[in-house]
């Protein structure tokens, strides 16, 4: 919709029209105010319309090109095209006197910090969903003054800049009247009383600190690197408690590796066991567990141990585990005496000729020289 229509004035308008007409129709679709359906759009139109037309550069483009200039972000949003938020706007056009109960600002009690605490789990701990504990030092309400700061049995002085209020009033004039603004108070900070006997146990804080076991629950399949925010773990503050993040990382297995929803084991075999195979034992998150091998298994082979890996954090079921082969090959002068002598047989038998690589240099350069 045109903004000169949304505005209602004409093409023409000077910037007083302008501001005026923004005036009457902000004052009665406020959300605060107006509580029928469609005013908050109706609202947010307005505030968009004269975040164009007010500014002499952005309305010109607007007149020429029947769009705001864009400067990338989201139009009428925070930080978008015109740069500016709804209620930013109307606060400086009017004072934050019209947000509802007085100076909503003044009203709004601080929540608790966010905290951040590393753990460290195990595989069948992140298999199972496990429940863990971790240990948090927090700053919880002082239980002497219950949060007041003030030490019990005294009471704290109503403040004599705001009278209790917290907040100041100040009469601002502008070209369009004068209005009244509030600002927090600033002898008490927007508290309305001093404290004068501050409370011995939190030094009139307010606050002291508590360690504490928090319980978290881990979801099934979770993995190191992972966050879990903690609802309410963090700092208490007047406004509430804060969240608490538990950084996530995997405590190594004596045996096994994990690549997501799979693990890795890998098993060494001696030669003979990779030549006439037979049965290992392969340790899994269930125990150990039998596993066939087949006769001529190769160095690098491997086999699926399909669905006992880890449960997937989506998705369900689980992944698998990889039993990856590793030979070992003996070198010939760790053989013991019986050992070389049955090998050396082997070979013959096979018509293999192991001393042929333990020539020299140029005895293999003459040999190719004569053809042989
Ligand atoms: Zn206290
Ligand atoms: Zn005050």
């Amino acid at each position: 919709m045109d903004y000169y229509q949304i505005l209602g004035v004409e093409k023409d308008a000077s910037q007083e029209e302008i501001k005026r007409a923004y005036r009457a129709l902000a004052l009665k679709y406020h959300p605060d105010r107006n509580k029928e359906e469609g005013a908050q759009e109706k609202f947010a139109q307005i505030n968009n319309a004269y975040a164009v037309l007010s500014d002499p550069e952005k309305r010109a483009h607007y007149d020429r090109f029947g769009s705001e200039p864009q400067t990338g972000g989201m139009p009428g949003g925070p930080g978008g095209a015109g740069g500016f938020s709804v209620e930013d706007l109307f606060s400086q056009f009017f004072g934050d006197a019209f947000f509802g109960g007085g100076g909503r600002r003044g009203n709004m009690q601080p929540r608790g910090e966010d905290l951040q605490v590393d753990a460290e789990i195990t595989l069948e701990e992140a298999r199972d969903g496990a429940e863990i504990e971790v240990d948090v030092d927090r700053l919880v309400t002082c239980d002497a003054c219950n949060g007041t700061r003030s030490e019990p049995g005294s009471t704290p002085k109503t403040c004599t800049t705001c009278n209790g209020s917290g907040v100041v009033r100040q009469q601002q004039r502008t070209i369009l009247g004068s209005f009244v603004t509030e600002q927090p108070c600033q002898t008490c900070r927007g508290e309305g009383v001093l404290i004068t006997d501050p409370c011995k146990k939190c030094k009139g804080r307010g606050r002291v600190i508590k360690t504490e076991k928090i319980k978290v629950k881990l979801p099934k399949g979770i993995d190191g690197g992972y966050r879990l925010r903690v609802t309410g773990q963090g700092n208490e503050g007047p406004g509430g408690p804060g969240d608490l993040y538990v950084h996530l990382t995997l405590k190594p297995h004596p045996h096994l590796k994990r690549e997501e929803e799979h693990l890795h084991y890998i098993a060494e075999l001696g030669i003979t066991e990779a030549i006439f195979g037979g049965k290992i034992k392969v340790p899994t998150l269930e125990g150990e567990k039998e596993v066939e091998i087949k006769p001529g298994t190769q160095h690098g082979d491997y086999i699926r141990l399909r669905n006992i890996g880890m449960p997937r954090l989506q998705g369900g079921g689980n992944g698998d585990l990889c039993v990856h082969f590793k030979v070992n090959i003996p070198s010939a002068s760790k053989l013991s005496k019986e050992a070389r002598a049955h090998l050396e047989a082997y070979a013959k038998v096979m018509g293999e000729h192991p001393d042929d690589h333990k020539e020299g240099f140029f005895e293999k350069l003459g040999k190719a020289f004569r053809g042989d």
